[in-house]
């Protein structure tokens, strides 16, 4: 199937963009990488009147470290995060997930703002943002704010930005030398959206994790931080009864439907699974007997 037509226009700046939102309103799609975007034009889910091309805005565009954060513009591409030496260095996670994003022809083209604005809720980057403590820096009418990764996602497609917003950038605490990450997800086939996954991140120190962030995706509406499960490990001697007392906690903290993929039962069976194994990864000195999960 083709787009339905529309009218284009290629925004030279953020405040070109933000006024042409501004005349359009709802009946205006932004353009980015188009690698959500186009596929749902062409099969008619969206009808814009108007796309707004954000590619040429400088605003939206550079990698770099600025008052101590690392600061990626909306339209840093996927294939960036697997290059960026600095943000290998700062946000190794990040380089880490992408690769499970998708293939490389759609990692060139796909932007971190425009995976993070459609919050698909199997998507990596998502949970990778909560893991990482990111900001969100967004642009509107009203002036720039800024919004925490854990608040921005809202739902299945569904983020805290308002019609006539504009994601800028992501900004990234830098990775302290003890911070450790972990990055899991089964999916059927290398690329392929998840069937579930985590991103995690702690600092292990003296036999015990602290400040863990397990980020579950692809296990409900939106990225989830498992809380109670980490308050299950969080400061307390890291052993196998420890693991075990988390990854019961983790049915409290999770409630993953099942889909044509797979039932909800398995889901989080696999998802208990990719926590322990993110554990052992975030801390292999622990004395962690290796146990499977019974399926329930
Ligand atoms: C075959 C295939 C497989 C894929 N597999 C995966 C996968 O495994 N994991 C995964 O995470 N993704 C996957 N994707 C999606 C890919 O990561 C997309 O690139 C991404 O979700 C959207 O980014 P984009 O830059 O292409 O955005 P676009 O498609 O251009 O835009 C997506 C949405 O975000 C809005 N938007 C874009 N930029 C901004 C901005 N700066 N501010 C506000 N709103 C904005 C657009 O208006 C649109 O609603 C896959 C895509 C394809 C085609």
């Amino acid at each position: 199937m083709k787009a339905p037509a529309f009218d284009y226009l290629r925004a030279a700046s953020l405040a070109e963009a933000l006024s042409a939102l501004a005349q359009h309103g709802e009946s205006a799609k932004l353009l980015a990488g188009g690698q959500s975007l186009v596929p749902a034009l062409n099969l008619r889910l969206l009808a814009p009147e108007i796309l707004i091309d954000l590619n040429e805005v400088p605003e939206l565009k550079g990698v770099s470290v600025e008052n101590g954060r690392l600061r990626l513009g909306a339209l840093t591409r996927h294939s960036e995060l697997e290059r960026s030496a600095l943000i290998r260095e700062h946000a190794p996670l990040l380089a880490e997930a992408i690769r499970h994003v998708a293939h490389p022809a759609i990692r060139s083209r796909g932007t971190i703002g425009g995976n993070l604005a459609h919050a698909d809720p199997a998507s990596e980057l998502p949970a990778c943002a909560v893991a990482l403590g990111a900001e969100l820096v967004i642009a509107g009418q009203g002036g720039e704010r800024r919004v925490a990764a854990d608040d921005f996602f809202e739902g299945v497609y569904a983020t805290n930005l308002a019609p006539d917003d504009i994601l800028v950038a992501i900004e990234f605490p830098l990775a302290a030398p003890t911070r450790r990450h972990a990055f899991l997800e089964l999916s059927r086939r290398m690329g392929d959206y998840a069937l579930v996954g985590i991103a995690c991140t702690a600092d292990y120190a003296g036999g015990a994790l602290r400040d863990l962030k397990p980020v579950f995706f692809a296990a409900g509406p939106r990225p989830t931080l498992a809380v109670r499960a980490a308050e299950a490990l969080d400061g307390k001697p890291l052993d196998s009864a420890a693991l075990d007392a988390a990854v019961e906690a983790l049915g409290q903290d999770i409630e993953p439907e099942g889909d044509l993929q797979i039932s909800a039962a398995t889901r989080l069976h696999l998802a208990r699974t990719l926590f322990r194994r993110a554990v052992a990864a975030l801390a292999p000195e622990a004395p962690l007997a290796r146990k499977q999960e019974t399926a329930a």
